[in-house]
């Protein structure tokens, strides 16, 4: 059974925890080092990506993530997650600092006022079993993909679910939805990296 850390400093990290749950991982909290240390992957939660990296800085955490996703850990970012995991921020003000690992440069609040938020079917790639509902709050989209990066899922003419080796980035919460096929293919990609021995079999020699 992987262990999936949800980085739970802000934003809706229950919903995840309760998702991964559903799909058959082992999912726990971050708030610091130690147990970023003790995860097998990682998921960023929407909430505020700016609040996020703040205080991921104040945790002590950012160069902990950093190096961890460089290293290969699998990641996970809905919304405000997708732009912690994007390389680049388009607004070039922001001065704000990401994760990064993905060969992205995303928008903030990209569908502008008129449309922050709403609910549309997401046709995604890789993911069975018809469209998923996108539920999309004040959310980012990707204005550059670099040439690995694959697109899952497009709207308005721009990526809003992409994949690179090990990381997955939605513009959209498919942890408030109840459908966790997002979840678990983010699962299926973790297992793929860690292998069938996973960190938390140690603890949990049924997992
Ligand atoms: N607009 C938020 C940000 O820029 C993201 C919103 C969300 O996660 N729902 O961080």
């Amino acid at each position: 059974t992987p262990v999936i850390g949800v980085l739970a400093l802000q934003g809706d990290v229950r919903e995840h925890l309760a998702a991964l749950d559903a799909v058959g991982a082992r999912a726990l909290p971050v708030r610091r080092p130690a147990e970023l240390a003790a995860v097998d992957a990682l998921v960023i939660p929407g909430g505020e990506s700016t609040t996020i990296s703040k205080l991921a800085e104040a945790f002590g955490l950012l160069e902990p993530m950093r190096e961890r996703v460089a290293a290969g850990m699998p990641a996970y970012g809905s919304c405000a997650g997708m732009i912690m995991l994007a390389d680049d921020i388009e607004d070039p003000r922001s001065g704000q600092r990401t994760i990064g690992g993905l060969d992205i440069t995303v928008r903030r609040n990209a569908f502008g006022r008129q449309n922050e938020s709403f609910e549309a079917p997401v046709v995604l790639e890789g993911v069975s079993g018809g469209p998923v509902e996108g539920v999309f709050i004040r959310a980012p989209w990707v204005e550059r993909a670099g040439p690995r990066v694959e697109v899952l899922a497009v709207r308005d003419g721009h990526p809003v679910a992409v994949r690179s080796g090990g990381l997955l980035a939605t513009a959209f919460h498919p942890e408030l939805t109840g459908d966790h096929r997002v979840h678990a293919l983010f699962v299926e990609m973790v297992r793929a990296v860690t292998g069938p021995r996973a960190a938390g079999d140690a603890a949990d020699p049924v997992g």
